[in-house]
């Protein structure tokens, strides 16, 4: 039970040991693996679980040994809360420290220009709510999510609990149907269970 059993590359695990992680926590045991195999991941985790480097690990392996061709979205990670982003956003720039994978946070609040201009650099990741990432999509010609190969929903139970339904579903839209979605969740509700349905495909099921 050692993050060398995980098959990530050394800027990763340099990142890991540099945050003082001794070793995976079970949810990223268990989904480290399952992720970086290409599998849909339907995972109940709460906050404190380790769930963000769970998701955050594996996506990032995946950026690093598939290269891209083009410089374009590759993995778009959807919160409810502006804070939660924040967090999301400066865990994967400390996971991502060791490579050059760009990761930029849009969010209610901050001026729309510098995240369009952000946008249109086409960051490899990133970390949004789904008020302003839609905005972006629907007004701008120039943002798109035609290369994205990861979309995760984080807390998809709170995205819905705040009404954010018919967001996520148009933003499914946006995204290409061969693609890979992980969505964590505290509580597995029958909405919850409804958008797995709609954005997954024979997800592996995990729990922490
Ligand atoms: P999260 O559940 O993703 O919000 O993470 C909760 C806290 O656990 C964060 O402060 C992480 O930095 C920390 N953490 C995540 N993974 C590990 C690990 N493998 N070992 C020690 N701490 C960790």
């Amino acid at each position: 039970n050692s993050f060398l059993d995980l098959n990530l590359s050394r800027p990763l695990l340099r990142a890991c040991e540099a945050l003082g992680y001794q070793k995976p926590t079970p949810i990223q045991a268990a989904c480290i693996p399952l992720a970086l195999s290409g599998r849909d991941i339907c995972g109940s985790a709460i906050t404190g679980s380790g769930k963000t480097a769970a998701f955050s690990l594996p996506a990032l392996e995946r950026l690093l040994y598939r290269p891209k061709r083009i410089p374009a979205i590759r993995v778009l990670i959807l919160t409810p809360a502006r804070e939660l982003a924040v967090q999301i956003h400066s865990m994967i720039e400390k996971l991502a420290q060791f490579t050059d994978i760009r990761c930029c946070l849009v969010v209610g609040g901050l001026s729309t220009k510098v995240q369009e201009a952000a946008l249109r650099s086409m960051p490899d990741i990133v970390v949004a709510t789904p008020g302003r990432i839609i905005d972006h999509l629907r007004n701008s010609m120039s943002v798109g999510l035609e290369d994205l190969a990861i979309l995760i929903l984080d807390e998809a139970d709170r995205l819905l609990e705040l009404g954010f339904s018919a967001e996520i579903q148009e933003l499914i839209r946006f995204c290409p149907k061969r693609r890979q979605t992980m969505l964590f969740s505290a509580t597995m509700t029958e909405e919850v269970d409804a958008l797995v349905q709609l954005s997954l495909i024979k997800p592996a099921r995990l729990e922490a």
